[in-house]
């Protein structure tokens, strides 16, 4: 079973990335991607012991990009993680989601709510490459009793038009592909049924984008047969993955359920030139 799409502690994820990879062994993937969010930091720590499982481990990340003030989530795949300019924008990239968590800090002080971020983001240690996001302060609102779940604190303050959303600063999404094509990847657009930013699908594709996910626990069989006559329609390739954030994460229901076909990954890996097996 091919998954090419999970989260570790190195950003929302919460399993540690030798802790999923025993997960995925015990699911049984055979080939794998972790795709955090704006970062490569649990790389060494996955590949190492996915080698020492006989799991096949492919470089992927999740780059937050902006589009209209909405974030588009794109995939990354198969990249050069010492790529000078890709690794100099994604520290970028966690700076900005500091800036961002200090200023729902701020805001949430204002808003009679406080709670104590400090100690989230210095735990985060920049230097680390993990990346931070509002699941801190929505953790955090829990923590100091002002709401009773992670989504209340999204529902009341920290979603998209409630009183302590932060816009992001970003990147465009065309930006997005003509990077990580520098840095020798291919992209995919995350999710699309999840984003709904179909519109957007086109001059991705005429900027080099090379496939776009179909197989995801969002999606419905619906999705996935309209994402997949899409991708046919534009020339582009297909991935998928679980988007497994770890056990009690509320997002673990497609591990070891939702999965690339392997005819799907090996155009794929045949595009970017892997010499690894599946
Ligand atoms: P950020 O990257 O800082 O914008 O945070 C986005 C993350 O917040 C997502 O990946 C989810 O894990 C989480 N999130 C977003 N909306 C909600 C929600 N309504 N309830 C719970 N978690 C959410
Ligand atoms: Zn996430
Ligand atoms: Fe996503
Ligand atoms: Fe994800």
């Amino acid at each position: 079973m091919i998954d090419l799409h999970m989260h570790t502690t190195a950003s929302d994820g919460r399993s540690a990335p030798t802790d999923l990879v025993a997960e995925v062994v015990a699911q049984g993937i055979t080939t794998m991607a972790v795709t955090d969010h704006d970062t490569t930091a649990a790389w060494d720590e996955v590949s190492a012991a996915a080698a020492a499982a006989g799991v096949a481990c492919i470089p992927g990340i999740e780059i937050t990009a902006v589009d209209d003030g909405r974030d588009v989530h794109m995939l990354g795949y198969f990249f050069d993680r010492h790529h000078a300019e890709l690794s100099a924008f994604l520290a970028t990239q966690r700076e900005d989601r500091h800036r961002r968590l200090r200023a729902i800090g701020e805001r949430l002080e204002r808003l009679g709510v406080p709670v104590d971020l400090d100690r989230a983001l210095a735990g985060a240690d920049q230097r680390m490459g993990r990346a931070v996001g509002r699941p801190l302060a929505a953790a955090a609102l829990v923590e100091a009793g002002h709401v009773a779940t992670l989504k209340e604190a999204f529902d009341r303050y920290l979603g998209e038009g409630r009183p302590a959303f932060i816009e992001r600063q970003g990147i465009s999404p065309v930006d997005v592909v003509a990077l990580m094509a520098r840095a020798g990847g291919v992209t995919s657009m995350a999710h699309p049924g999840k984003t709904l930013r179909d519109e957007l699908i086109p001059a991705l594709v005429a900027a080099g984008m090379q496939a776009i996910e179909v197989w995801h626990p969002d999606h419905d069989g619906i999705d996935t047969a309209r994402y997949r006559q899409m991708a046919t329609r534009f020339g582009i390739l297909v991935t998928g993955g679980s988007d497994y954030h770890g056990n009690g994460s509320g997002r673990s229901q497609g591990f070891g359920q939702v999965h690339l076909p392997v005819s799907d990954f090996a155009r794929l890996a045949a595009l970017a030139g892997w010499a690894g097996r599946a």
